[in-house]
């Protein structure tokens, strides 16, 4: 881990203006006898740390003392504000409240003398208080009086003594301070909260003047007005800016109440969304400067042209994201638009409208599918529309020979192909097109980030148009995605029936399939889907090639059955596609690789086997599959023999929700980011204190802000804004490709 400093705050020289500043620690501390920390000071003369736990604290990324402030709490627990004999540590600073039991005077001959208390603790035990050269204190104490005591606790063997704490007399035990919040720290082995929280203390008012502060007024207040705007603030009445620096870290270590907290935290969540929004910001302003795409114009003669090949009315939701689309292709910026949109909502017509405007503006178009299966079934469909047309689409995928795609890259090269439809066979080296004017990635979430980027780096500054069917919660995408502009597709093409969707516990098994026998028989098709393509007896999980063997020999013995899975080569799950495409085959066992693209209206049954050990949003993906047609879709989640349906939580939002993007939303709350994220979206940002599924409002008043920043100022130059700019080369520079910026 690195210094935290560097991300969330940093050095400046001292103002001895304010590093006089009285604490307003929650212990007053007796530091007059101890000499000042600064930023340099080494880490392990903070008291607290010392050269015992110095390796400890280095674990935890703490490596200079200014990093004490940066580390973060975990959470807060209303505690007592004192402790019982049980919690003292010696050396710790602690305080105790005792009821005087004893006390003892003695003077040596050379004058000097002692004072001795001695407290009986509450809830067992003895601290004896010392005083050294201070016998007019003898008039504060009598027995049976109740004190506070703060000090260094030392042992002395069977009990603790503390010399010269400071001390409150109680007239009354309803005296004694409430509880208040204390920061519990993340920890490591060997490290108590007691240890961190005293090296944070000892060290939070002596380094505070060091912190400089990176968010301007002008930000602070702004991002209040719009969490007051969003209601995520807790201020009633008025919006109040973002705290300061300083205060910000007083109350995240030293709270006086859970509110105090919150807003400190609140102030550093949206610092964190800040820089990254700002880095995204400025990353595409840079790429919109450097490049320009052609302007692909779309005259009413051309729009109208276009539709004419569309086999139906687009809807009206359809018809605004290509208005969207088409401003995108006029502009030499070049677009970089996502399509979101729940599976069967019919983003294709977006891809084949934006493809036919390149062509039509004497550009080539090409169309990229995370499989082959896929991206046969969208050459095939753009050729029957545009059957009779002098638009040549050709396809381009990885089981062509050698002398095939060869042939084929000339042609491309050339010119003389208009649309090319691939996998990352298109990605090849070898791949040069003549004039590209668009490029589509269809099923986007299929494909890692780094794929996506490697489209983009072209010898040609093509448009973008990315289609995911994945919806993702709007956090995730203004994070991962927060370069592209977004289009979502909420309403479904007409006349499609609902889906239905069931858990198959034991007892319903044979009614299903009962269901489905009568449901082919009225002519209906099927999928079985399998996770698995082979067995793995070990967990009793049975294989898609086994499952095909009892079902066609059991429950569906008597139909036309047929197995599709993955390892098979591209001609016969082609082949095998289409006879279940024209009704030849009726029911489909099949692995996940039936998951997208796949479009057969009259396919409205699906069986999905050890459901729970699929995500949902692919089982959402899977289901979307029986949705495509005028019949209503059934789908059953059979979970696996390991699963308690009734604690799958997942399962039974399934069934719950049918809207992709409240799913996703539930998938986030159930998953968390980091697993959502997962490996395949490598270059997702860890954030160390903000929570995608948690501070959304944050995130959108980051981004807002970040925007206008960019866009008043998209080099960062005004002053103020020097610190917050150090920050955002500093955490994402080599991230987000901003190293040429400063
Ligand atoms: P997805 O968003 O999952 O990629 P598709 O684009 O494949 O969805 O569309 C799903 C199905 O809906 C296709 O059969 C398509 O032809 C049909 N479709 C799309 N839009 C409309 C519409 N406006 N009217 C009628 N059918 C439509
Ligand atoms: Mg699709």
């Amino acid at each position: 881990m690195s210094g935290f400093q560097s991300h969330l705050g940093d050095f400046q020289s001292p103002r001895p203006d304010e590093s006089n500043k009285e604490p307003t620690a929650k212990v007053a501390k007796s530091s007059a006898d101890r000499k000042k920390l600064d930023t340099q000071t080494p880490l392990q003369f903070v008291p607290g740390v010392g050269p015992l736990r110095l390796e400890l604290f280095q674990k935890l990324g703490v490596r200079r003392p200014l990093d004490l402030l940066f580390l973060f709490p975990r959470t807060y627990q209303d505690i007592a504000p004192y402790q019982g004999i049980a919690e003292l540590v010696p050396g710790i600073r602690a305080t105790v409240v005792g009821q005087i039991v004893d006390l003892d005077q003695r003077f040596s001959f050379d004058g000097r003398s002692t004072l001795g208390v001695l407290l009986a603790i509450e809830g067992g035990g003895y601290v004896r208080c010392v005083w050294y050269n201070q016998m007019f204190r003898r008039e504060q104490f009598h027995r049976g009086i109740t004190l506070v005591a703060t000090g260094i606790p030392k042992s002395t063997g069977i009990s603790f003594e503390m010399r010269h704490p400071e001390f409150v007399i109680l007239n009354d035990r309803s005296e004694l301070p409430a509880p208040r919040p204390t920061a519990i720290y993340p920890l490591t082995e060997g490290l108590s909260q007691k240890h961190i929280s005293s090296a944070i203390e000892a060290a939070l008012e002596d380094l505070l003047p060091f912190v400089e502060e990176a968010l301007p007024d002008r930000i602070r207040q702004r991002a209040g007005e719009l969490l007051f705007e969003k209601k995520r603030t807790l201020f009633e009445q008025q919006p109040q800016p973002l705290l300061g620096i300083t205060d910000a870290l007083r109350a995240l270590h030293l709270p006086e109440t859970l509110a105090d907290a919150e807003q400190a935290r609140m102030r550093f969540i949206f610092q964190e969304l800040l820089v990254y929004q700002m880095a995204i910001a400025m990353r595409r302003y840079q790429l919109q400067k450097d490049n320009a795409a052609p302007s692909l114009a779309v005259t009413p003669q051309l729009h109208a042209r276009i539709l004419k090949r569309i086999p139906f009315k687009p809807t009206n939701d359809q018809l605004r994201v290509i208005e969207e689309v088409k401003s995108d292709l006029e502009r030499t910026i070049p677009m970089n638009r996502l399509v979101q949109g729940d599976v069967g909502s019919g983003k294709t017509v977006i891809a084949h409208y934006a493809m036919l405007a390149a062509v039509g503006n004497k550009y080539q178009a090409a169309m990229m599918a995370p499989t082959e299966l896929l991206a046969r079934q969208h050459y095939e469909k753009l050729r029957q529309q545009l059957d009779g047309s002098q638009v040549m689409v050709e396809l381009l995928v990885g089981s062509l020979s050698s002398r095939e795609q060869h042939e084929l890259q000339q042609r491309i090269a050339i010119g003389t192909v208009d649309i090319v439809v691939g996998t990352q066979a298109l990605l090849s080296q070898h791949v040069q097109f003549h004039a590209l004017g668009l490029v589509v990635i269809d099923e986007q979430h299929k494909f890692g980030v780094e794929q996506r980027a490697a489209l983009r780096e072209g010898r040609v500054v093509p448009h973008y148009l990315v289609l995911s069917a994945t919806p993702i919660p709007r956090s995730i995408t203004m994070t991962l995605f927060g370069d592209l502009d977004v289009s979502i597709l909420r309403e479904k093409p007409p006349g499609r029936a609902r889906v239905h969707t069931y858990l198959g516990e034991d007892s319903q098994k044979a009614k299903w399939w009962d269901f489905v026998r009568k449901q082919l028989q009225s002519g209906r098709q099927a999928y079985v889907v399998i996770p698995r393509v082979e067995s793995d007896e070990e967990n009793d999980i049975l294989g898609a090639e086994q499952v095909f063997a009892v079902l066609s020999e059991t429950e569906l013995s008597g139909f036309r059955v047929e197995l599709l899975h993955g390892r098979m080569d591209g001609d016969e799950k082609q082949q095998k596609l289409n006879r279940f495409e024209t009704g030849e085959t009726q029911v489909l066992i099949a692995t996940t690789v039936v998951e997208v693209g796949i479009d057969v209206p009259n396919a409205t049954l699906m069986a999905i086997l050890d459901a729970d050990r699929l995500g949902l949003a692919q089982l959402h993906q899977l289901r979307g599959r029986v949705s495509r047609g005028q019949f209503p879709g059934y789908v059953c989640l059979f979970p696996s023999k390991k699963c308690d349906p009734k604690e799958n939580e997942r399962l039974q939002c399934l069934i719950a929700i049918d809207d992709g993007f409240r799913l996703a939303e539930e998938d986030l709350r159930l998953r968390g980011t980091g697993d959502l994220l997962g490996t395949k979206q490598v270059g997702a940002p860890a954030f160390r204190i903000a929570d995608l599924a948690r501070d959304i409002e944050i995130l959108a008043a980051a981004r807002s802000v970040a925007q206008n920043l960019i866009n008043e100022d998209p080099a960062l130059e005004a002053p103020d804004l020097a610190k917050l700019r150090k920050q955002v080369l500093g955490r994402h520079g080599g991230h987000a490709n901003l190293g040429d910026v400063g």
